[in-house]
Parts: C-alpha cells; sequence; structure tokens
C-alpha cells in the first residue's frame, strides 16, 4: 500500500525539499547560513501575506495559538470593546483569549456552516459607533478550519477600516493556500502557523503587523507577558533582516530552515522566471482548482458539505457530511485505504462530519489525491453507503485537469 497519504488540514505532506531542510541538524542562532535563511523568510513573509513595505513580519517557535495569544496581549489595553466574528472552533478560541486577555468582548455567532454577513457585522461596527462605545478591533478566522468555511476577509475588513477598528484574521488555514492581499485589503494583523498552507513543519508562529498594529502595542498601558511583547522581539526580527544575529530567545533553527525551502517554493514557481506576484496567483489558482475538483469527487459519492453555500466553501479543505447511515466509523475506515483525514471538531456537529485537507505541497500530487477520492468512495461502499468510486474519481480528473 505505500507509506499513508495525510490529508488532514495540517500538519501537511512535506515536499522533498521541505523535509530535507527540515532535517538538518540544527544550526547556531549565529551561523551566516542561518542568518540568511531567516532574514530571507521575513522578507518573503511580505511577499505572501502581500503587505506593506513597513509591515512587521514575525516568527516564533509555537502554533497558531500562539500567535493568536500574541495577536490579543500587543493589541489591547483591559477594558478595550472587540468584536469576534465567530464561525466556529477557532473563532472561539479566540474570544476565549481575549476574555482572558482583559478585553471586553462581543461575537456574532454564526450557525455551523455559516458565516455571518458582512453587512451585519457593519451595521455591528456602525450602532457601537454611534452609541460613543466603537470597537477597537475586530477579529475573524479566515478559514475556520472546523466547518471548512471562510470568511468574505476583504469585505469584513472594509467594514473595520470604516470604523477605524484594527482588523485582526486568524489565518492559519488560509495563508499560503486562500487569497490574501493584507495591504490591499487593510488587515492589520495576519497569522498564522508552519504546518499549514505554507507547507512547513508545525513548530513556528508566524505574523505580520501593520504599521497601525505596531502603533497599538506602542501605546499599550499594560505590558504583554514578555515571551509575547512584540517590544521585546521586534529589534531581532530586524537585525535578522539587516542580516544580523542578535538573540531574546533561541530561535526554531531547523524550522526556520524548513520555513525558508516552503517560503521558497510558494515565491519561486517552476516557470523560470515569473515574477513573484504571478507565483502567488499560480499558487492560489491551484489550491482553487483542486478544492473544485474535490468538491466534483464528493457530489460524485451523494456527499454534501458543512458550508452551507458554496462561495462559504474554504479551496484549503473540505468539511463534509457524513450521508445516511454513516458514522465517525468512516475516518477509520479512510485511514485503512493509507489516507489519513480528520474526523469533526465544531462541538454542536461533531459527529455529523469529517474533514479532508488539501493545501500545500500534496496538491500537485494528482495519484495521492485519487487515492483520497477513491479511499473515500470504497469506505463508504464498506459502510453500507455504495457509491460510484470510478464516477468520482473521473468527476476528480475532469476539473483538476482543466486548463
Ligand atoms: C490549526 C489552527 C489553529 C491552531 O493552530 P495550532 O498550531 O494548532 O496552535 C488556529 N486557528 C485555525 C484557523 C487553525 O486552523
Amino acid at each position: 500500500m505505500g507509506a499513508p497519504v495525510l490529508m488532514i488540514p495540517g500538519p501537511i505532506e512535506l515536499s522533498p525539499r521541505v523535509l530535507e531542510a527540515a532535517a538538518t541538524a540544527p544550526p547556531s542562532h549565529l551561523a551566516p547560513s542561518f542568518v540568511e535563511a531567516y532574514g530571507r523568510s521575513l522578507e518573503r513573509m511580505r511577499h505572501v501575506w502581500r503587505a506593506a513595505d513597513d509591515s512587521q513580519p514575525m516568527v516564533v517557535a509555537g502554533g497558531g495559538t500562539l500567535a493568536m495569544e500574541m495577536a490579543a496581549w500587543n493589541l489591547l489595553d483591559p477594558g478595550d470593546r472587540v468584536l469576534v466574528v465567530s464561525t466556529g472552533y477557532f473563532s472561539e478560541r479566540m474570544a476565549e483569549m481575549l476574555r482572558r486577555a482583559g478585553a471586553d468582548v462581543h461575537e456574532i455567532v454564526a450557525l455551523p456552516g455559516e458565516s455571518p454577513s458582512p453587512h451585519a457585522i457593519g451595521a455591528a461596527l456602525s450602532d457601537a459607533h454611534a452609541a460613543g462605545q466603537p470597537f477597537r478591533a475586530v477579529f475573524a478566522t479566515h478559514v475556520d478550519t472546523s466547518t471548512g468555511v471562510r470568511v468574505d476577509a476583504r469585505a469584513i475588513a472594509a467594514h473595520a477600516r470604516e470604523y477605524g477598528a484594527l482588523m485582526v484574521f486568524d489565518a492559519v488555514c488560509a495563508t499560503g493556500g486562500e487569497r490574501l492581499d493584507m495591504a490591499a485589503w487593510g488587515a492589520d494583523v495576519v497569522l498564522t502557523a508552519s504546518q499549514k498552507a505554507l507547507g512547513g513543519p508545525p513548530g513556528l508562529a508566524l505574523l505580520v503587523a501593520s504599521p497601525d498594529a505596531l502603533e497599538a502595542r506602542a501605546r499599550l498601558r499594560r505590558l504583554p507577558p514578555l515571551a509575547l511583547d512584540w517590544h521585546a522581539w521586534t529589534p531581532i526580527w530586524r537585525a535578522y533582516e539587516e542580516r544580523r544575529p542578535a538573540y531574546f530567545s533561541t530561535p526554531a533553527t531547523s524550522l526556520v530552515l524548513a520555513l525558508d525551502a516552503a517560503l521558497d517554493e510558494i515565491v519561486s514557481p517552476s516557470a523560470v522566471d515569473a515574477p513573484a506576484d504571478r507565483a502567488m496567483a499560480t499558487r492560489f489558482a491551484q489550491h482553487e482548482r483542486t478544492a473544485d475538483a474535490f468538491r466534483a469527487a464528493w457530489a460524485a459519492l451523494g456527499l454534501s458539505l458543512v458550508p452551507a453555500r458554496p462561495e462559504l466553501a474554504a479551496n484549503t479543505l473540505s468539511a463534509i457530511r457524513y450521508p445516511e447511515g454513516v458514522d465517525a466509523r468512516l475516518v477509520g475506515a479512510i485511514g485503512q485505504r493509507g489516507v489519513v483525514v480528520a474526523g469533526g471538531l465544531h462541538p454542536a456537529i461533531r459527529d455529523q462530519y469529517f474533514r479532508v485537507g488539501h493545501m500545500g505541497h500534496v496538491i500537485s500530487r494528482e495519484p495521492d489525491l485519487l487515492r483520497t477520492v477513491r479511499a473515500v468512495g470504497e469506505a463508504l461502499g464498506e459502510l453500507g453507503h455504495e457509491a460510484p468510486v470510478e464516477e468520482a474519481a473521473a468527476a476528480f480528473l475532469d476539473r483538476y485537469a482543466a486548463p
């Protein structure tokens, strides 16, 4: 059967180059080659995020959760009013972190599979503004990995900007796979982790902060915990960008080498001398095409999605409802066919669906993608839901191979 293929929404399959970089013996954080890799990675983040030249890229050892915590503590004072756009499990985690950081948290909550409309978010911001109690910040999850719902990030950011609120996106399951135009959209913090659509191993928290976000930190009355404090870290990131080593806390040197390789694969596509912007456009288009092909396959198998409408369905993963008569045993039956997928995560519907990640390097591996479609189809059959496996594979290929 060969090695199983990892099709969960992170960690994901690594490319051979990223794997090789990750397996390097950890270099000194002062080694010239490491200084170069770290500095280059920070520079390239601006490119992948499409962030302004005066934005600050940030990399620390940790996960997406740590990146979320950093945003909460560096932007807000106790009592600041924040609006959390809740599309699922990770939005709720953000709300809890903000409460613990002392913020006055207001939520606009969608049913599982739905997103609050940008119009409703604009109305909440407008009402608060009119009442003389404006929101200091809006927090939204670009793709909520628990539902596979992608919010309309551009429209939400436009409303936040209109009412003078900082805009923060938890883009852990999006950055590198979903369209993002940080500067043009006016987002202030876009954060992610290394093990999702960026294509690295787990272990790094990554953020890009706008000048307004840095200004918010500068104006805080309460200092963040030192290990989370952007002021402790920023001189380090700036030094590495200038190709000088610096120390506050030891960087995860092997992971940074892997990140450097992963970012290099994103910004330098195989098409020689394609400009880097074109590289991002190509990357997003590949994720869209792959997701579209999977959706065609799921439809052919008689499956429906958790996202309530096609425009809400993320391109980085599929959240798929179990059909009548099938339950969470499906995940194990798929696993027995050499494909690792994930169960449900949203507490309200946990037992009703499963999740298939399709981001990063694996989306270029057609045999693994077809194996995934067939594994799902055959496992459904084993559990009594007869499904046309070869039709689903053909539906997949039809969209995947489309020009
Ligand atoms: C995975 C994920 C997180 C948490 O990241 P960890 O690295 O597991 O801490 C947060 N938000 C979203 C949207 C995620 O997909």
